[in-house]
């Protein structure tokens, strides 16, 4: 079921933020653009497929929402962008273009970039940055978090030792973290869940990159600090025209934050479009049903919510047909269950991968 912090899943599902005005990088050339990803697991028991196929393009000053249950695969895309897939992952199949130079408007498939490259990873870290899930186990305990934001803007900034230490406070400041001279002195284990998360976010913003990757980023955060830190990456996307990847299962932190949606399930795209279609008029059955999960306004204190219902299947017991088939409430005998549809484009805006659009 959607989990939520933040209080716009307290709305209903068809009344969120989001508006149909097309933010205005949308008509701009999309900065990242993912073309048949695929990233498969080598296990000892067979190849997982956790990215199958994937599309979908990232616009300047946009968000980008990636939305689906955990295992469908959003946070293996966001690690495929940055070619940081753990074995036995790889990337099998795929371009991941980057439009490094918005004059020029050339791009890169940072596919073509060995994961250890000198480009690479001037890029990620710099130009693309990651907040990742888990804060705990993304810092090194050995090094004060000065020491780890030294590192970052070292690499990525021709900043002296005194402005980079100044930008590091100026940092943990924005992201709400007090006594933020001190904090730069202090190990990772002298920080709080929450506080780690906050500093994992200055990390990432402060090489000013033009597009993050966000992956989570305020699950472990109170209410409070969840809407600082959206208008806080909302302020820094105004400013630099910056992209977001924005990763979560929480719709209403998509509705407060997206303009576009994606909609993931066992490693494909189902759905995908602007935000306010994926809220008013969500076409592919699985973001029906992802939407009537949450609660609304109207749903009384003790009401039970609708669930999805089975559980999502592992990739390595795959269903045959379209793989969302054996949880659908609009499964087709004999056609959802053989063959698999295409994501196909149903109207101007949204694309959708579902046999009751294949008229259109
Ligand atoms: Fe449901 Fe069939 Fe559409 Fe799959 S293709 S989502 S099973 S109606």
């Amino acid at each position: 079921m959607i989990n939520s912090l933040y209080p716009m899943t307290t709305e209903t599902a068809t009344s969120p933020t989001a508006t149909s005005e097309q933010p205005r990088g949308l008509s701009a050339d999309p900065v990242i653009s993912v073309r048949d990803l695929e990233t498969h697991f080598f296990t000892d028991e067979g190849v997982v497929r956790a990215v199958d196929g994937v599309n979908f393009d990232v616009h300047p000053g946009t968000t980008m929402g990636i939305v689906g249950e955990s295992g469908c695969g959003k946070s293996i895309t966001a690690k495929s962008i940055l070619q940081i897939v753990e074995a036995p992952g790889r990337i099998v199949n795929g371009e991941i273009q980057y439009r490094r130079d918005a004059g020029s408007g050339e791009t890169v498939n940072l596919l073509n970039y060995g994961a250890n490259s000198e480009s690479m990873r001037s890029i990620r870290g710099g130009e693309i940055s990651m907040i990742f899930q888990e804060p705990m186990t993304s810092f090194s305990s050995l090094h004060t978090f000065g020491n780890q934001i030294d590192e970052a803007l070292r690499l990525h900034t021709n900043l002296s030792k005194n402005e980079r230490f100044e930008l590091g406070v100026d940092w943990l400041a924005r992201v709400g973290i007090p006594n933020p001279t001190q904090r730069m002195h202090e190990y990772p284990f002298r920080f709080s869940g929450g506080q780690l998360q906050r500093a994992m976010i200055a990390m990432a913003m402060c090489t000013n990159p033009k597009v993050l990757i966000a992956d989570e980023p305020t699950t472990a955060l109170d209410v409070t600090t969840q809407a600082q830190i959206l208008d806080l990456l909302q302020r820094m996307q105004e400013e630099n025209d910056m992209a977001i990847v924005f990763i979560t299962h929480d719709l209403g932190v998509i509705a407060e934050i997206a303009d576009e949606v994606t909609v993931m399930y066992l490693g494909k795209v189902v759905e995908s479009g602007p935000v306010h279609n994926f809220f008013d008029d969500p076409m592919h059955p699985y973001s029906r049903a992802l939407l009537t999960s949450i609660p609304s306004m109207f749903t009384l204190s003790r009401e039970r919510l609708p669930s999805i219902s089975g559980s999502i299947p592992h990739p390595q017991n795959r269903p045959s047909g379209c793989a969302f088939h054996p949880r659908c409430q609009s499964y087709i005998e004999g056609t959802c269950n053989i063959r698999e549809p295409e994501l196909v484009s149903v109207n101007e805006d949204q694309d959708v991968s579902c046999f009751l659009y294949e008229d259109q």
